[in-house]
Formats: structure tokens, C-alpha cells, sequence
């Protein structure tokens, strides 16, 4: 897939990442390990391929209507959000994102700084009906009763949004591996990453390695392992892992195995990057490379493992690069920041 020369605004510049060769966890595993660059993307992470492609399907289906009053409505912990509300802006829609209060001030005052309509709620369990999925399908079934011309985006459930992984991330890391690629590791949000770039990677070769590596406090390993959702203990990181339901993005996605990563294991690997490799990722790309490692490792020296680099640390400037809010938590501190 080559990229084109000049890029059509923020639809035409999503996607089309670098694949990043990782020469720490290369040199320690025996292995090439490769980080889709997805902060690169214009609203700066992978979510903004998720939104494009269910933006894209409501113009296909009438829905919306570029140059014509419509708004989006959704439910993210941000970066969807950030994602929709830039892509809206960019064909005179408006945005109304709920998030719970409990994200990163980096990702909230950047929603507010972008134009968003954003509506903080309490963080609650799915079955409430304050939660933020069903907040936000609220307000687009309000604002559809009054008449407007809105879509709810429904991430966990709009299989746009795998659909925009299996004909764009899935496709280019096939393209810029030259077909060389033994494994792919991914954390799950809504799981529209791993089922989308898992499909487009089984279709070409049914030998690939699918793995989906999930932080603590969800219950997607044991869900994968056992068949049964169990959720111990909590993570930092942000915008992965669920705890009661399986999304309808990652239902019958073709996953061989799980890897649980603990914080501590996924903040080590996101300060040597950092400062050894100059690469600056949030916690979810972190525990992703982390990963990789582990599934290297098993795997034997002269192995292929990608993995997604879902997010820059800037977003995470208040929480993983603040030494107090680390410490509080019994967490490693960057060295150069403690
Ligand atoms: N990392 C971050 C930082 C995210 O915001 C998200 C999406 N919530 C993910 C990973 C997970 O991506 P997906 O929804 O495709 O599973």
C-alpha cells in the first residue's frame, strides 16, 4: 500500500503507519519485534482508524452527509473520541463525547481543545445505566427523538470498526513485513484491532500467531484460556481490558492465545524505550511490546512478532510521568524524572 504524496485533510492522512523496529526487545528475544507506529496517526493513536471507517459506513448508509448539520455521539475512554470529534470537524459535523471523569487530563483537556462536546460522567459497571456506553446511546436516541441527524458510533458494537482494521492495519502489516510475520499481539479495548488486523492476517496465512495480551483488572485472558470472563486486580493503563462483556468487535475473532501483563512489567518497557530508543508510547503500547516479548520468548529466537504502538506518552503526561502519582501506587518511577 503506498502512501500517497499529499493527503486529502485528516481522512486522507489516517493510517499508512510506520512499522517500527524495536531494537531492545529485538536484542533481548532473538527476535525482530515491530511496533506499528499508530501515534503517528493525525488525532494520534489507532483509535482514529476505528472512527474514520464507522464514519465512513454512516455516509455510505445516509446517515450523514458531509457539508450538512449532523452530529456523532459516542461513549470512549478518549481517543475514539478524539479520533471522531477531529473527523467530524473536518466535514461540519459536531461531536458530543462522554468519557469517564477517571481518563487523562491530557485527553480530556485535548477533546475541549478540539471542539468536542464533552460529558464527564462517574465511572460505573457496564450494567448501569450511567455508564458511559450507555450514557452516550442515550443522548443520540434523545437527540434522534428530537429530530436531529445524529449516530451513535457504538465502537464496541459496530463492526465498522473492525472492518477499517481488516482493509487498513491488517493489510499494511502484511505489505511492510513482506508476508514475514510469525505472530500479532494486541491488547483489547473494544477488540476492533485485534479481530480486524487478526482476520486480514489468517486470511493470508492461517499460520500466523494471534495473542491478545490484556492487563490486569480484565477478564479477556481468562476469557480466551477458559472461556469464562474473570476480572483480578486493576491496571493504570487506559482504554483496555474489560471486565463483564465480550464486545461484539472481538466476538469470533481468531485469537490462539492470551498473555496477562502486570503494570510494573509494561511501565519498565515504556521508560526504556523512552530513553533508549527515543520512542515515547502510552501504557497501552507498552503492554502490547511487553507482549511481544513474552510471546517471543516463547516462540525461540528467528521469530516475527508485531504489535501495535496504540497511543504517544504525552497523553499520559499526569499519570505514567509523574513520579508522585507512580509512587502512591507502588509503581517503578522513570529514573530521570524521580
Ligand atoms: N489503546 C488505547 C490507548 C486505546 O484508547 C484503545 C481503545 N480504547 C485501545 C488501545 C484498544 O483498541 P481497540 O478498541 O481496537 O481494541
Amino acid at each position: 500500500m503506498a502512501a500517497a504524496a499529499v493527503a486529502e485533510g485528516f481522512w486522507g492522512a489516517v493510517g499508512n503507519t510506520p512499522l517500527i523496529r524495536l531494537a531492545g526487545p529485538s536484542a533481548a528475544t532473538g527476535c525482530e519485534i515491530l511496533g506499528k507506529a499508530e501515534f503517528m496517526n493525525p488525532g494520534g493513536s489507532v483509535k482514529d482508524r476505528a472512527a474514520l471507517g464507522i464514519l465512513q459506513d454512516a455516509v455510505m448508509r445516509g446517515q450523514l452527509v458531509p457539508g450538512e448539520p449532523g452530529t456523532v455521539v459516542e461513549g470512549t475512554a478518549g481517543n475514539t473520541g478524539i479520533g471522531l470529534a477531529l473527523a467530524a470537524n473536518a466535514r461540519g459535523w459536531r461531536s458530543v463525547i462522554v468519557v469517564p471523569e477517571t481518563q487523562s487530563r491530557e485527553k480530556l483537556d485535548f477533546l475541549r481543545m478540539i471542539g468536542a462536546d464533552l460529558r464527564l460522567v462517574a465511572p460505573k459497571p457496564l450494567s448501569d445505566p450511567g455508564h458511559y456506553v450507555n450514557a452516550s446511546r442515550r443522548i443520540a436516541e434523545e437527540m434522534a427523538a428530537a429530530g436531529e441527524r445524529v449516530i451513535w458510533a457504538n465502537q464496541f458494537g459496530n463492526l465498522a470498526n473492525r472492518q477499517a482494521h481488516r482493509d487498513t492495519t491488517g493489510p499494511e502489516i502484511w505489505e511492510q513485513t513482506g508476508g514475514r510475520i510469525d505472530a500479532f499481539t494486541c491488547s483489547c479495548g473494544t477488540g476492533g484491532t485485534l479481530a480486524g488486523v487478526g482476520l486480514a492476517l489468517k486470511a493470508q496465512n492461517p499460520a500466523v500467531r494471534i495473542v491478545l495480551a490484556d492487563p490486569a483488572g480484565s477478564g479477556l485472558y481468562s476469557w480466551v484460556k477458559t472461556g469464562e470472563m474473570k476480572a483480578e486486580g486493576s491496571s493504570i493503563t487506559e482504554g483496555i481490558g474489560q471486565s463483564s462483556k465480550v464486545p461484539g468487535n472481538l466476538e469470533g475473532a481468531p485469537i490462539d492465545d492470551a498473555v496477562r501483563i502486570e503494570d510494573p512489567e509494561a511501565l519498565e518497557l515504556c521508560f526504556e524505550l523512552l530513553l533508549k530508543e527515543g520512542l515515547s508510547i502510552g501504557g497501552s503500547a507498552a503492554l502490547n511490546v511487553a507482549a511481544a516479548i513474552r510471546v517471543a520468548k516463547a516462540m525461540g529466537p528467528g521469530h516475527v512478532i508485531v504489535t501495535i504502538l496504540c497511543d504517544g506518552g504525552a497523553r499520559y503526561q499526569s499519570k505514567l510521568f509523574n513520579p508522585s502519582f507512580l509512587r502512591e501506587r507502588g509503581l517503578p518511577v522513570p529514573v530521570w524524572l524521580a
